[in-house]
């Protein structure tokens, strides 16, 4: 049994989700960098309520999945500009403007250029300003120490959905408090490194970058930075570069949870060949509550299609193989340490140009 979260971080199956810092009430916990540390050892009482909100060390029981759908935002510009198809963003605003709740926890940047955080966002223009999917670690449950009472909408990945869950047990403020979780499919979080990787090969200085957007841009769109000079690099295929490989966290790497099975409402990507040529995007949507499926079927400005479970699965299918088969566990840890030594980036990078040559001209690679 571990004493403190302090050891989750010490066995590396920390996802930085934020909850044991949150939870703590002597301050004893902080990050170093994104592992969880005892900050002032004296103040520790090893209650072990750290350890409790955990989600890589925690079991919970999965409830059932009801209907599906192919969703997306009637407002182009909200689609044009999302991850997949804007669901998320127009059902928040939705809740908002017809008084389901409070407000949405939503993931921003505000201090830090490159380190987004947890943000409660209370008008349709921060929740707009929240959309698209960031790839980078986001403590995202650091907010539950200072929320206040209220409604709100939670959006999170699976580790982030998880321990909300183990949270709510014990704390009846973020219980009653949280009255939806979003979840977003999940194959793994880049470490930071993987976007000082990305500046990297394209030659930009991180002191010159004044903003950075993952996706957006259509379907399935690109990566955006914004530089001091309003100059705007757009890369379509970050992933290919290597960002998506030599980067995975540990915690990644032990991670099942592809469709956030704990959340109300998970969302993702339409995976799928009859997708492909869809330029302005589709959001996939698995639900678990009767409540959440009135309120989708109830918003007027999404569009929604019912589709299978099955299909939904479908569109993940290679994604999940990778992340749950033993099989693959090794070679994604061994091109994860890879990524950890600054010198070899360059190398990493003429390697994946490599092997984008030879995927080009070989069949099976
Ligand atoms: C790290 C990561 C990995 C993902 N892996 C997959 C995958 O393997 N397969 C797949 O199909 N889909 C994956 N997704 C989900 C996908 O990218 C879209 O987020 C999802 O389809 C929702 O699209 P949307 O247009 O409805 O959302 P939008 O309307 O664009 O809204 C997205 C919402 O997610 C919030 N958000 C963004 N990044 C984060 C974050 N890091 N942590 C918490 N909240 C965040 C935003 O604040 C916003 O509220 C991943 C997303 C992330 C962030
Ligand atoms: S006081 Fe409790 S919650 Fe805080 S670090 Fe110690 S065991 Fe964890
Ligand atoms: S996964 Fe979350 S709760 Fe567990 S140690 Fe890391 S930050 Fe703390
Ligand atoms: S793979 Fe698992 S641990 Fe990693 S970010 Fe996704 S949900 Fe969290």
């Amino acid at each position: 049994m571990m004493e403190t979260a302090v050891e989750v971080g010490r066995r590396n199956l920390c996802s930085y989700c934020g909850s044991c810092v949150s939870i703590c009430q002597t301050s004893a916990l902080g990050f170093k960098n994104d592992t969880p540390c005892l900050v002032d050892a004296e103040r520790c009482n090893y209650c072990g309520l750290c350890t409790k909100v955990c989600p890589s060390i925690n079991e919970l029981e999965k409830p059932s999945v009801l209907k599906c759908y192919a969703a997306y935002s009637k407002n182009e510009e909200i689609r044009f500009n999302s991850s997949s198809g804007g669901f998320i963003t127009q059902f928040l605003i939705d809740l908002l403007e017809n008084g389901t709740i409070d407000g949405a926890i939503v993931c921003d940047y505000k201090d830090d250029v490159f380190a987004p955080q947890a943000i409660l966002a209370k008008s349709r223009e921060d929740i707009i300003k929240a959309s698209a999917s960031k790839y980078c670690p986001v403590p995202m449950n650091l907010i539950f120490k200072d929320l206040k009472e209220g409604s709100y909408a939670f959006v999170g990945l699976p580790c982030h959905i998880k321990s909300l869950r183990l949270y709510q047990n014990i704390d009846n403020k973020i219980k009653h408090s949280i009255i939806i979780a979003i979840g977003l499919f999940c194959n793994h979080t880049p470490k930071f490194q993987a976007t000082d990787y990305v500046l990297y090969i394209l030659g930009i200085r991180k002191k010159d970058v004044k903003k950075i957007r993952y996706r957006g841009d259509g379907w399935p769109g690109s990566m955006q930075v914004m530089l001091n000079n309003d100059h705007v690099v757009k890369i379509t295929n970050v992933w290919d570069t290597g960002f998506g490989k030599y980067f995975i966290p540990d915690a990644c790497l032990n991670c099942k949870d592809v469709f956030s099975d704990y959340a109300d409402i998970s969302v993702g990507d339409p995976w799928l060949q009859e997708y492909y040529s869809d330029k302005l995007g589709t959001s996939f949507v698995i639900t678990r509550k009767t409540s959440a499926i009135h309120l989708i079927e109830g918003c007027g400005r999404l569009s929604i299609n019912e589709v299978s479970y099955s299909k939904v699965f479908d569109s993940q299918k290679t994604l999940y193989e990778i992340k749950t088969q033993r099989k693959n566990y090794r070679k994604r840890r061994l091109f994860s340490r890879l990524g950890k030594h600054k010198v070899l980036w360059s190398f990493l990078y003429q390697k994946s140009r490599f092997e984008r040559f030879m995927k080009r001209h070989t069949k099976d690679l």
